[in-house]
């Protein structure tokens, strides 16, 4: 498998894709700051992304109650 890498600190392997060896916790590589900062920066895009989305859906919720609203008025 080509998936597969091996802890330089335990020897177990493991998932290429696991950051941390789920073994003894040790960073997989010696990452780079800038691999560092590229995963805040992308853990804060996604927070930021989940929170435009909630406000997106209170929104409609809110404008399907004025719609409501509006229908009871109107009938
Ligand atoms: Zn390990």
């Amino acid at each position: 498998m080509g998936t597969q890498a091996i802890c330089g600190e335990c020897g177990r392997t493991l998932d290429e894709a696991y950051h941390y060896c789920p073994w003894c916790g040790v960073s997989r590589e010696r990452e780079t700051v800038a691999a560092l900062v590229d995963r805040a920066v992308n853990r804060l895009d996604r927070a930021f992304r989940n929170g435009v989305d909630t406000r997106i859906s209170e929104m409609e919720a809110r404008l399907g109650e004025m719609e409501k609203d509006l229908n009871r008025i109107l009938s």
